[in-house]
């Protein structure tokens, strides 16, 4: 077994920030992107420099299903930006895509094949082109409904992350799940906030009450 090279540099997603400006950059090498990729997400790597570990056919089913199911949220969130004058769209859009950009990350280095459309709103899988289909019609309601569907969103991808982090070994798929995982609370945080200052209690609609309490609680 190769020895592999821990980076614990705990960064968090405000570190992903920093990386995806830096890809943007010309003068960065594509390695040096790379090397700054693995350190803010805090990923293993083996002595050549790549990804550490092979993947299961649950975890490259997992990454297929996640990079789309964070699509999704972008794109909602992208058309309920164009509708309504709330901030909450555009900045936890541009959270999703560098959700989408962690989870690329992992299917480039693991050579797993990328189903997302580069469209706004086309999706491989048709259960998530029903739900996203589903939850654009919903938004249009008005700002209420808006933002309940940002929270509905935001529970799903809470349920669907902890289903793979059971299923789920390759310590790599772990970290940016975890960290998916810590979006998605902060996200759902923000439409339960935004619902509140428009006078309105929002009920979860797919966590269990205790779960979501312990979320909302922090
Ligand atoms: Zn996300
Ligand atoms: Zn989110």
């Amino acid at each position: 077994m190769k020895k592999t090279s821990f980076f614990i540099a705990f960064l968090a997603i405000a570190a992903l920030i920093i990386v995806t400006s830096c890809s943007e950059n010309p003068s960065v090498s594509a390695d040096e992107v790379q090397a700054s990729n693995i350190k803010a997400l805090s990923l293993i790597v083996d002595d050549d420099g790549n990804l550490a570990g092979d993947l299961t056919e649950t975890e490259i089913a997992s990454l297929q299903f996640m990079i789309e199911e964070e699509k999704v949220a972008r794109d909602v969130y992208l058309e309920m930006d164009d509708l309504y004058e709330l901030k909450v769209f555009a900045n936890i859009s541009s959270s999703e895509q560098r959700h989408m950009d962690a989870v690329l990350f992992l299917i480039d280095g693991y050579n797993v094949v990328n189903p997302a459309s580069d469209l706004r709103g086309v999706f491989a899988n048709e259960d998530l082109q029903t739900l996203y289909n589903t939850l654009v019609e919903q938004g249009n309601g008005g700002m209420e409904d808006a933002l309940k569907v940002g929270a509905l969103i935001e529970e799903t991808d809470i349920v669907d992350l902890n289903n793979w982090l059971e299923k789920v070994e390759n310590a790599n798929v772990e970290l940016v799940y975890a960290s998916l995982l810590k979006g998605s609370t902060n996200h759902l945080r923000a439409f339960v906030r935004n619902l509140a200052s428009l006078g309105i209690t929002y009920e979860p609609q797919v966590l269990d009450t205790e779960t979501y309490q312990d979320i909302i609680g922090k």
